[in-house]
């Protein structure tokens, strides 16, 4: 026997975490690691949040499950906090971001199919998406490498190029139900979109009456220094997906909807065993607590544009090395003019530092959200002594 007890999907690294101190990560060996990588945007409070671990701690020892047959005042309280500080009236709780992102193609669907248009079926989505690993979700991306082996895909994506409102008008036809896009394309090397793309699928959505759905698994909660994404773009979704962030390392994610958006979701169309149990919402409910408040967000805010006044100086020291910078809030990426994997190795097995390696040669940085002063000088310390020794590797 060959194969690993843990099925070998993942080329994990030799970092064996198991302990975190605040925005720390300390392996099997004592290494201490810089987390800029925050379990890929998902520890937004860092490591040892105590607001968040005793509210898990009561909750756990309250009452961990009961399954959706009964009412949620847990379920409840989590839905209200999310409703008054966005655009949604309703929110179904998931476990995962793919599965919050099933739900949101699930609700563009049944707004035309509970009415009586059974054709419309078709979302219309963009170029290097990201949107999970279900068959669902691989099938709303473009990208090859998550189709090998796993043929056929669910019909009905139809993809456009991102950023490109031209590219999505001219694939609206008789069964467009709607779009699914990212607001800043996280996996595919932090791109934002511009103003004008998305405020444009908002236009094209209402004149087309098709469904506007936003995954904002990654660049959700607090990460750009507004509780979502789509508030700095002067829009609002009829659907949101979001995960990662939301329960703070707790599995967790969420679709919201408008009373519109969620029209066809009724008695029986849709449910998940675990989804929004006690344990998930009191891990939610200490996030939001600590996030949708205006001063932590001001502070997100502050941090990413002195981080990024900063890289962009930095960058400018080493011009054949690094492009540009890019993102919003804490969610920055360094795009890169050289192969930008072996660096990312580099910085983590010479430096302690870990970053997210991403599309289009882009480094991701998604440090814990409560970073401060000391947690910023400890990155540019290792960047810049990981830029000083690096070698570029010759091309093979
Ligand atoms: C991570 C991610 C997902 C999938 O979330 P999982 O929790 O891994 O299922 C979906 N969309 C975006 C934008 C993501 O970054």
């Amino acid at each position: 026997m060959t194969i690993t007890p843990l099925m070998p999907v993942y080329p994990r690294c030799g970092v064996r975490p198991v302990r975190g101190e605040h925005c720390h990560l300390i392996d099997e060996d004592g290494t201490r690691y810089l987390d800029f990588a925050s379990g890929i945007a998902v520890n937004l409070l860092g490591h040892s949040h105590e607001g968040l671990i005793s509210a898990i701690q009561e909750q756990a020892n309250t009452l961990m499950h009961v399954s959706n047959l009964y009412g949620s005042p847990q379920g409840e309280k989590l839905a209200q906090m999310l409703v008054d500080a966005t655009f949604a009236d309703t929110v179904f709780f998931t476990n995962s971001g793919a599965e919050a992102v099933e739900t949101a193609i699930k609700a563009v669907r049944a707004y035309h199919q509970s009415h009586g248009n059974d054709h419309k079926h078709e979302i219309i989505t963009f170029s290097n998406a990201f949107h999970g690993r279900t068959m669902a979700t691989i099938s709303a991306s473009n990208q090859t490498k998550m189709h090998h082996g796993f043929m056929p895909l669910l019909e009905g994506f139809k993809y456009a190029e991102f950023d490109d409102l031209e590219s999505a008008k001219a694939l609206i036809g008789p069964n467009t139900a709607g779009f699914l896009v990212e607001p800043i394309q996280g996996e595919g090397g932090i791109r934002p979109a511009s103003d004008a793309f998305l405020q444009g699928l908002r236009a094209l959505a209402d004149e087309h009456d098709l469904m506007l759905a936003l995954d904002e698994v990654q660049c959700g909660v607090a990460r750009t220094g507004t509780l979502y994404a789509y508030e700095q773009y002067g829009i609002e979704p009829d659907i949101l997906a979001t995960a990662k962030g939301i329960g703070g390392g707790f599995p967790l994610g969420a679709c919201l909807a408008t009373e519109k958006g969620a029209r066809g979701m009724t008695f029986g169309t849709h449910g998940s065993t675990y989804g929004g149990n006690p344990l998930a919402m009191a891990a939610g409910t200490a996030v939001m607590k600590a996030v949708a408040n205006d001063e932590f967000l001001a502070s997100v805010k502050d941090k990413g544009e002195r981080l990024r006044t900063r890289l962009e100086q930095f960058i400018g020291n080493y011009p054949d090395l690094f492009e540009l910078v890019r993102g919003k809030g804490l969610m920055l990426g360094i795009k890169m003019k050289v192969e930008s994997r072996p660096f990312f190795l580099h910085l983590r097995e010479n430096h302690d530092l870990l970053l997210v390696a991403a599309g289009d040669n882009t480094l991701r940085l998604l440090p814990p959200l409560v970073i401060g002063d000391a947690e910023i000088e400890e990155f540019f310390a290792k960047l810049s002594a990981g830029a000083a020794d690096y070698i570029v590797p010759e091309a093979a």
